[in-house]
């Protein structure tokens, strides 16, 4: 009876004397919206030669946002050119320590300039404020200072070799994590002394647009960055081009096939940061409510559109149950909603077609069988929203546990033994990350040795650093980012 009030008391707290938040939503006044957007090439913004452009909306509202160029092939090798011009005459000449001054002075803007960026990155893409603003902003400000660190120190991350930089970087990114993504990209190709021609996701180009405005704004030498926003279309033509050195791709397994077949053969530098079905494992002696708050965080952080969510939550049998029931009561408190508002949990879907292919999913593991709880909330009537769901009685062959949803959507499976949750961990086509929750510090070492995951995160989920490589396994990609590893993507250490 006490469970059940105290369980009544999460889910409605208003009811309990109006406990509930009161709305507290962020400012969007100080962020001024062009109602177009040009290219960034050759340190100047232009009008794409293609003709086309696209509207970018607000998936919280469906608002249009703003009109953004599509570039074409024309665009493509203008850009390309443009950076191969910057590489040649200015950029791979400069001292390591020169370069840094830049990569520092972006740093800086950004931090200057961050809660211009949040406000804006939520319009666009979705994610709550509180994510935007203190994991987003901070996050890209510090890949930035972290590389500018690096670059007059390269002989010595490489000790016994002579670092050259490759020429120019094609860098394609998806639309998680917008400014994010191309921060990653940008900061260590740019310390290591290549130039880049960088394309954004088509549903959220804004903030890289902005970001074009700090180059200028920290008198980035022009061409050094070039930016084409556009869709599919606009990033196959860059990767295929004949004057690009190097690839960079974040996004989808099947595109990053693609773009692996368009490159075979042809002797370029090639890094995939692809998809995920990371496994979050509960043994018996973990911490039950910190580890709650880890599959939260790892499943419903972004609204599960992140490469490396703890999408299937491992589970010793013997707690299956307590640890399902108390997961349920905190996730009836998550709140979602408008993303804008500083209280929010769970923002918007990024876009119609995601939220389809959410929807899609779900209801394929409820055909095969499992059973879908979903957190009692109610959703705004515009944009496109999605409730925080858990699936259990799933099987390890149904296609939730097996597909990348990229959703708020977690599947439960059981284990008995260490071994089993191995293999079961192992089980799946991806291999880019996994959690493990225990008091055993023996067991996480050895946990961390077996999986085959890029990154083994133990009694936590979802950190990430500058200075700590990230990448994957199988179909999850190849090469890494971040620290010392992540340089070496950029540089020729053959000599
Ligand atoms: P994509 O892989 O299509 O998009 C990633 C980036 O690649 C975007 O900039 C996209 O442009 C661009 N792109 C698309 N086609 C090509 C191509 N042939 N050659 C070069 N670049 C290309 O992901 P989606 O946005 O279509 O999402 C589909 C699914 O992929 C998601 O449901 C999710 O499961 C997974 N995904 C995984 C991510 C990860 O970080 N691992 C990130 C994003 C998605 P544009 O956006 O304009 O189409």
């Amino acid at each position: 009876m006490a469970e059940e009030l105290e369980r009544q008391r999460e889910r409605a707290p208003a009811q309990f004397g109006g406990l509930d938040y009161a709305p507290a939503p962020e400012a969007t006044d100080h962020v001024s919206l062009r109602a177009d957007h040009g290219l960034l090439i050759g340190g100047r913004w232009v009008a794409p030669a293609s003709e086309r452009r696209f509207k970018t909306i607000n998936p919280a509202t469906e608002e249009v946002l703003a009109e953004v160029a599509e570039a074409g092939e024309e665009d493509v090798d203008a850009a390309v050119k443009a950076a191969r011009a910057a590489y040649a005459k200015v950029w791979s000449r400069m001292p390591g320590a020169e370069r840094a001054k830049y990569l520092y002075r972006i740093a800086r803007i950004l931090q200057e300039r961050a809660r211009e960026f949040a406000v804006l990155e939520t319009m666009n893409g979705g994610k709550p404020i509180k994510e935007s603003r203190d994991v987003d902003l901070p996050l890209a400000a510090a890949h930035f200072f972290y590389h500018a660190g690096w670059a007059d120190k390269l002989d010595y991350a490489f000790p016994g070799r002579r670092p050259a930089p490759l020429g120019v970087a094609a860098q394609v990114i998806p639309w998680n994590f917008p400014l994010l993504m191309a921060a990653w990209k940008l900061a260590p190709a740019l310390a290591a002394g290549n130039t880049v021609v960088l394309k954004p996701a088509e549903t959220t180009s804004l903030t890289a647009l902005r970001l074009g405005e700090v180059l200028l704004e920290a008198e980035l030498p022009e061409g050094v960055v070039n930016i084409l926003t556009g869709a599919g279309a606009t990033g196959a033509a860059l990767v295929g081009h004949g004057g690009v050195d190097k690839v960079a791709f974040t996004g989808s397994t099947e595109v990053g096939k693609a773009i692996q077949r368009t490159l075979a053969g042809s002797g370029k530098k090639l890094t995939l940061e692809l998809g995920g079905k990371a496994a979050n494992i509960v043994f018996e002696d973990a911490p039950l409510d910190q580890a709650v708050e880890g599959i939260v965080n790892g499943i419903y952080f972004n609204q599960g559109h992140v490469c490396c969510a703890g999408s299937r939550l491992l589970v010793q049998e013997s707690i299956a149950e307590p640890l399902v029931d108390k997961l349920k009561r905190r996730m009836a408190t998550l709140r979602v909603g408008d993303p804008l508002d500083k209280n929010t949990d769970v923002g918007a879907i990024n876009s119609r077609a995601q939220l389809d292919k959410i929807t899609e999913l779900v209801a394929s593991g409820e055909a095969d069988g499992a059973q879908a709880w979903q957190a009692p909330c109610e959703l705004p009537t515009r944009g496109f929203w999605f409730r925080p769901t858990v699936f259990t009685s799933v099987a390890q062959s149904y296609r939730i546990a097996q597909e990348e949803i990229f959703g708020p959507v977690l599947s439960v499976l059981t284990f008995r033994t260490p071994d089993e949750a191995v293999e079961k961990a192992n089980n799946t086509p991806y291999g880019l990350s996994a959690g493990v929750w225990t008091d055993k510090g023996s067991r996480i070492l050895e946990l961390a040795n077996r999986m085959r995951a890029g990154v083994v995160w133990a009694n936590t989920f979802n950190r990430f650093d500058p200075a700590s490589p990230f990448g994957g396994y199988k179909e999850s990609g190849f090469g890494r980012e971040g620290g010392r590893h992540g340089l070496a993507a950029y540089l020729d250490l053959s000599s």
